[in-house]
């Protein structure tokens, strides 16, 4: 608790968008940076807690499995609570605070308690959702209305408080959210008030998600198509002449990628640029960590070595991790990127490279081949004798010794510098089923080690007949020799070793993939 606890905290109501984790607004990520504490919803996409500070308390208020959410009352009175504290609470709320979410509710008691508040407007699921599908909710031509409908209702009940008679021949198109459960009556009503059975509908469930799925039709024939396809919530219905435009106007649903699943299995660390880029191609990427990669406790012994810079004529970098952490640490010693202004730079490869790019160091030495033996060749290229020479090697706790016994086959004197650990993390056996079943057709390895560690992670927990079954998407030859030596099958190899190739050869499969399907068919 604050000591000042008498001035409660602010309450940023804020709209999370309607699931793509870009579609949030600047304002709403400033107040998940500065909260100390959201309270957030089952439609809210989680990714967006990752705009949180480290120390912020994240409560979950949505649907769990098989259980219901927490009662609204609770929810009012959590808020309250918090910012009584004096805290700054965050309310994440899917799409648009003020649409169907009762975020009008939780500003009323928040108004009554006089605690202060914020509303961050949000992007809702009705206009998101249909853009995604390739619907523009009005149009010069075909839509100049467009309402937002609530479908929860019971349409049977006498006192709807929706006035479907004349809404459904009164506005362009209708936006129904919460409908899917009561799809054959939303329907019905729209059609007994006049609306002709062939107008188009469709249905978005998870929009803007790459897992998004549309169900196009016409207002007769959708509630079949819904239930033979077994269409549940969370969705919007669109009724309305524009649905027609999506033939047109698809985007997201043709990207290259659409609908593959495609597991990642590089570090939490690292792991982003890969998911990302593959979600911006349409995948769904699910990451399957197969390593934690963390700063040892102790670094006494980096900080000694940078004081020694000047005596290294070398320093060689094997990873990205090895420079991020190198890198951050120097920083934190209130030093940059001139103390390494006497010594010459490797990187074992491009990724590590641009990674000391950023950091302000171009890399003096980069092999032609990206492995031990690849920088060994490029250190010899360079000179043969490097007798009294100091190498300082920055790696991983288990770094191999290939390279540090060659520099000093070389001549060179090396100091093995230990600076971060590098475990395999756990999983259960349905953690395991949960990430590699459900028709992932890819698994894309990194490195060797993500091929080892993951073979290391099924069999400790007895999932290792799923090995062959994967279908290994490998970054460059030596961790797909890897693989094959442990039984993974190899549907893809990347020629170069890096991520925008890897990400290339995946697209280049799928391409080949499709045009299979459609020869065989
Ligand atoms: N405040 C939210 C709506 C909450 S009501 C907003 O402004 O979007 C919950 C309903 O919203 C769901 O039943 C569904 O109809 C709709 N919805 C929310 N997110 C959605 C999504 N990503 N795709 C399709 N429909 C969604």
């Amino acid at each position: 608790m604050k000591a000042d606890a008498a001035t409660p905290g602010t309450v940023y109501i804020v709209g999370a968008g309607p699931g793509d984790a870009g579609l949030i607004t600047l304002r709403g990520v400033e107040a998940l940076e500065r909260a100390e504490v959201v309270v957030y919803d089952y439609l809210a996409n989680p990714r967006l807690l990752e705009h949180c500070a480290s120390g912020c308390e994240k409560i979950y208020v949505g649907k769990m499995a098989g259980k219901h959410s927490m009662r609204q009352e609770a929810i009012n009175a959590l808020l309250v609570q918090r910012a009584l504290e004096g805290r700054t609470v965050v309310r994440l709320k899917g799409g648009d605070p003020f649409v169907f979410g009762r975020g009008g509710e939780e500003a009323l008691e928040l108004a009554a308690k006089r605690i202060p508040f914020v509303i961050v407007p949000g992007i809702t699921a009705a206009l998101a959702a249909a853009a995604y599908a390739g619907i523009p909710i009005t149009h010069r031509r075909l839509a100049a209305t467009a309402v937002l409908i609530t479908g929860h209702e019971d349409p049977e009940k006498g006192e709807s408080e929706v006035d479907w008679e004349r809404l459904a021949v009164g506005a362009g198109t209708l936006a129904v959210y919460m409908g899917v459960k009561n799809l054959g009556l939303i329907t019905g009503r729209i059609l007994a008030a006049g609306r002709p059975g062939s107008t188009p509908a469709a249905l978005i469930r998870w929009g803007t998600f790459n897992r998004q799925e549309t169900l196009a039709g016409t207002l007769e024939t959708l509630p079949a198509l819904a239930e033979a396809r077994g269409f549940g919530p969370p969705a919007i219905l669109v009724v309305g002449e524009v649905v027609g435009l999506r033939e047109q106007l698809r985007w997201f649903d043709t990207r290259p990628l659409f609908g593959r699943r495609i597991v990642v299995t590089r570090s939490r660390r690292q792991a982003s640029e890969l998911s990302r880029g593959l979600e911006a191609l349409g995948a769904e990427a699910t990451e399957l960590p197969t390593l934690d990669i963390a700063p040892l406790a102790d670094l006494s012994a980096l900080d000694r070595a940078f004081a020694e810079l000047p005596s290294f004529s070398w320093i060689v970098f094997t990873s990205v991790n090895g420079v991020e952490i190198f890198f951050d640490r120097l920083a934190e010693r209130r030093l940059d990127a001139r103390a390494l202004a006497g010594a010459r730079v490797a990187a074992m490869g491009p990724e590590t490279a641009g990674s000391l790019l950023r950091r302000g160091v171009r890399a003096d030495l980069v092999p032609e081949r990206f492995t031990s033996d690849g920088v060994l060749a490029a250190f010899a290229a360079r000179r043969s004798d490097y007798a009294g020479q100091r190498i300082l090697f920055p790696g991983s706790e288990i770094a191999r010794e290939l390279l540090p016994e060659g520099l000093e086959g070389l001549g060179a004197q090396v100091l093995r510098l230990p600076i971060y650990s590098n475990r395999v993390p756990e999983y259960t056996a349905e953690e395991v089923d949960e990430l590699l079943g459900q028709g992932a057709e890819l698994v894309t390895f990194t490195s060797s080690s993500t091929v080892t560690h993951l073979a290391e992670i099924l069999r400790s927990c007895g999932r290792e007949r799923l090995l062959p079954e994967i279908r290994g998407a490998c970054i460059g030859p030596v961790t797909a020799d890897t693989a094959r030596e442990l039984g993974v099958p190899v549907a893809l190899e990347a020629p170069n070793h890096t991520i925008a190739g890897l990400i290339r050869a995946i697209q280049e499969y799928f391409i080949e993939d499709t045009v299979g399907e459609r020869q065989s068919t």
